[in-house]
C-alpha cells in the first residue's frame, strides 16, 4: 500500500466523517487505534433522508433505463478510480487484508456488480397474446428502498442492495452496520460524485435508526442482510408499512466430502471456502462432514494450510487472513472453540487467540473428532474455526447436514462428477456448490431457504425483487 493511497483514503474519510468532537469513534480492527468518527444520525435526520429520497424518486424513474445505465456505469468507474483508497479504509475498518480474496477483491466486486446491474435487462413478460386478449406483466420501480447491511462485507453487500434498486428506478436510503459505517459511507460518497442528489442517501446510526428505517411508512422495499434475529424483527415491522422484503440472513453451511475423494485435490478450495474473510462470511463453509475413508487425509491437508497461511495486519501485503472484526464476534468464536475442546474435540491446529498480533486475532483453527451435536457445529461461528465431523454412513451425513434450521449455502465434494451432482440436490440450501464453496456470480441468483431468509438477489431475479409488477391487459390481436 503506497503512501499516496493512505493520504487519498484520509481525504475520502474527511468527506464522510463527523466533525471533530462529534460522532462515534471507529477503531482499526487490527490495531484498535481510532481511524475516524462515524456520524450518528438521529431518527429525525433519518425521516428527513427518507423524505428527500421520496421526493427524488419520480425524476430518477423518469430518467429511463438508458440514462440510469449510463450513471451506474459512471458510478462503477468512480469506484475503480478510488479503488486503492476504498480498499485501504475497508481493510482498516473491517480488518480484512488488502491482499487475497479480501479488501481489493471486495472493492473490485462492487464495480463489477454495478456493471452487471447496468447490463441486465428485465423485459415485460407477455402472459397471453391471442385473438381476445393481450396481457403483459411489466416491472416498475417500487419507490424508496431501505438498504440495511452487515459488517462482514460492508461495501459489497451494500452494492448488491443498491445497484439493482437504482437500476430499476428506485431511490435508496442505505444504513450500514454500526461496526463498519465508514466503509459503506465512503463507497456511497464516491458513487454520489456522479449520481443526482438524493437518489442514494447514507444514514449512519444505531439499531434504533435501522428499526425506524425498516418500519418507515414511506419505505416500499427493505433489502436486509444480517442476522436471523434482526430479520424476524424486520418481518414484524413490515406488518405496519407492508414493505416488500428481501432477507439474506444467517447460515451454517455444511459441506460433505464423499467417499473416495482425493484430499489433496480439494484441500485449498475447502480451506478458502471456510476461511474467506477469516471465516466472517455468510455463505462460508461452517461444518465439514468427511467420509471415514478419507477423513485423516482431509484433516491433515486442511491443518497444513491453516497452520501456514499468513495472518496479521491487513495493510501488510503478505497477509491474507486478519482479525475478527469486533469483540462480540471474537468472544463467540472463543466460546465455541473452548466448548468444542471440553466436549472432546481435537484441536489439530490453532484453538487459541493470537494476542501477539492484536486483541482480536484468533489462530486459524481446525477441530477434528468432534460430535455433530457440539455447539461449534450447531451454531454459526462466523470466524476462523472449522469443525470436521467424521461419518461412515452417507445418509446419516445428509441428515446431519440438513438437520439445522438454516439453509443458505452447502457443498458436496467428490472426484466423481456424477456422484457429486446426484448428491448435491439432497442438500437443503439456497445454493449448493460442487467441489467449491461460496463462489458468487452477479448473474446467478443467490438467496437462502429455511431461516436463512427469502427472496433472491443478483441477475434478472434480483431486478424483479426491487420492482413492483403491473398487469397491462388489453384487446387481443383481432379484437
Ligand atoms: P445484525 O442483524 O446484527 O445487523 C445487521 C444490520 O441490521 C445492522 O446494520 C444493524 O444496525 C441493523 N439492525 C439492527 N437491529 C435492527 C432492527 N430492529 N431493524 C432494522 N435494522 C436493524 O447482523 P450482523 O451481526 O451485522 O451480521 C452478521 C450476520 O449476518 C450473520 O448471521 C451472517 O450470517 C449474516 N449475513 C448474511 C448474509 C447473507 O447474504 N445471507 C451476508 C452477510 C451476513
Amino acid at each position: 500500500m503506497s503512501d499516496s493511497a493512505a493520504s487519498a483514503a484520509a481525504a475520502l474519510l474527511d468527506r464522510i466523517q463527523a466533525p471533530a468532537g462529534s460522532g462515534r469513534d471507529i477503531p482499526d480492527a487490527a490495531t484498535r487505534e481510532t481511524i475516524g468518527r462515524a456520524p450518528v444520525h438521529s431518527v429525525a435526520e433519518l425521516d428527513d433522508a427518507v423524505a428527500r429520497a421520496k421526493a427524488a424518486q419520480p425524476a430518477w424513474e423518469a430518467l429511463g433505463h438508458e440514462k440510469r445505465i449510463e450513471l451506474l456505469l459512471a458510478a462503477a468507474d468512480a469506484i475503480d478510480a478510488n479503488a486503492e483508497s476504498l480498499a485501504y479504509l475497508l481493510s482498516r475498518e473491517q480488518g480484512k487484508p488488502l491482499n487475497g480474496p479480501n479488501a481489493r477483491f471486495e472493492v473490485g466486486a462492487c464495480s463489477a456488480w454495478l456493471r452487471t446491474n447496468a447490463a441486465t435487462v428485465l423485459e415485460p413478460q407477455v402472459i397471453v397474446d391471442d385473438e381476445t386478449l393481450h396481457a403483459e406483466l411489466v416491472y416498475k420501480a417500487a419507490g424508496v428502498v431501505a438498504a440495511i447491511g452487515p459488517w462482514n462485507w460492508p461495501m459489497m453487500i451494500t452494492t448488491w442492495q443498491i445497484g439493482p434498486s437504482l437500476r430499476m428506478g428506485n431511490t435508496v436510503v442505505a444504513k450500514p452496520s454500526e461496526y463498519t459505517p465508514l466503509s459503506a459511507l465512503a463507497l456511497l460518497a464516491v458513487m454520489n460524485e456522479v449520481l443526482p442528489p438524493d437518489v442514494l442517501i447514507g444514514i449512519s446510526g444505531d439499531r434504533e435508526v435501522g428499526a425506524r428505517l425498516a418500519s418507515h411508512p414511506d419505505i416500499a422495499k427493505v433489502m436486509f442482510t444480517g442476522s436471523t434475529a434482526t430479520g424476524r424483527k424486520i418481518i414484524e415491522s413490515s406488518a405496519g408499512n407492508l414493505a416488500r422484503l428481501t432477507l439474506e440472513l444467517g447460515g451454517n453451511d455444511a459441506g460433505i466430502v464423499l467417499p473416495g475423494t482425493d484430499a489433496k485435490e480439494i484441500a485449498q478450495d475447502l480451506f478458502w471456502g471456510a476461511f474467506i474473510n477469516t471465516g466472517q462470511t455468510c455463505a462460508a463453509l461452517k461444518r465439514l462432514y468427511v467420509h471415514d475413508s478419507v477423513y485423516d487425509d482431509v484433516v491433515d491437508a486442511l491443518a497444513e494450510i491453516a497452520a501456514s497461511v499468513p495472518i496479521g495486519n491487513g495493510l501488510d501485503e503478505d497477509n491474507v487472513l486478519g482479525p475478527l472484526q469486533n469483540k462480540a464476534q471474537f468472544d463467540i468464536v472463543s466460546r465455541l472453540v473452548e466448548d468444542a475442546k471440553a466436549s472432546g474435540g481435537r484441536i489439530v491446529t490453532g484453538g487459541e487467540a493470537a494476542p501477539e498480533l492484536g486483541e482480536l486475532f484468533y489462530r486459524p483453527t481446525i477441530v477434528a473428532d468432534i460430535g455433530n451435536d457440539a455447539a461449534l457445529v450447531q451454531e454459526e461461528q462466523f470466524g476462523p474455526a472449522l469443525p470436521v465431523i467424521r461419518y461412515s454412513d452417507v445418509d446419516e451425513a445428509f441428515g446431519w447436514a440438513n438437520g439445522v434450521d438454516v439453509g443458505l449455502g452447502a457443498s458436496v465434494w467428490s472426484s466423481d462428477p456424477d456422484a457429486a451432482r446426484e448428491a448435491a440436490t439432497r442438500m437443503q440450501s439456497g445454493t449448493v456448490w460442487i467441489n467449491s464453496h461460496g463462489g458468487l456470480h452477479p448473474m446467478v441468483p443467490f438467496g437462502g431457504v429455511k431461516s436463512s431468509g427469502y427472496g433472491l438477489e443478483f441477475g434478472v431475479e434480483g431486478l424483479k425483487s426491487v420492482a413492483v409488477t403491473q398487469v397491462v391487459s388489453g384487446p387481443g390481436r383481432k379484437a
